[in-house]
């Protein structure tokens, strides 16, 4: 599951408990697999394909597969 807001805005991955992304920003818990136009972040089931990845996320997610390979 991944984490999204306006169109054209970088997605977030999210946290475990899926209520926060990576970099700490709430998420509704809604899923939208389609454009919308919201400041509120939602979910959906993909990963966009028109748009970044978070810098915040990307850190955060490479250092907790990093992490995580050997729990
Ligand atoms: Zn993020």
């Amino acid at each position: 599951m991944f984490a999204k807001g306006s169109s054209n805005a970088d997605y977030h991955l999210l946290r475990a408990d899926e209520e926060q992304t990576l970099c700490g920003r709430i998420v509704a818990p809604i899923i939208i697999d389609q454009p919308v136009k919201s400041s509120h972040l939602h979910l959906t089931t993909a990963a966009p394909v028109d748009c970044s990845l978070c810098e915040g996320c990307a850190a955060l997610s490479a250092r907790v597969m990093a992490g995580s390979s050997s729990a």
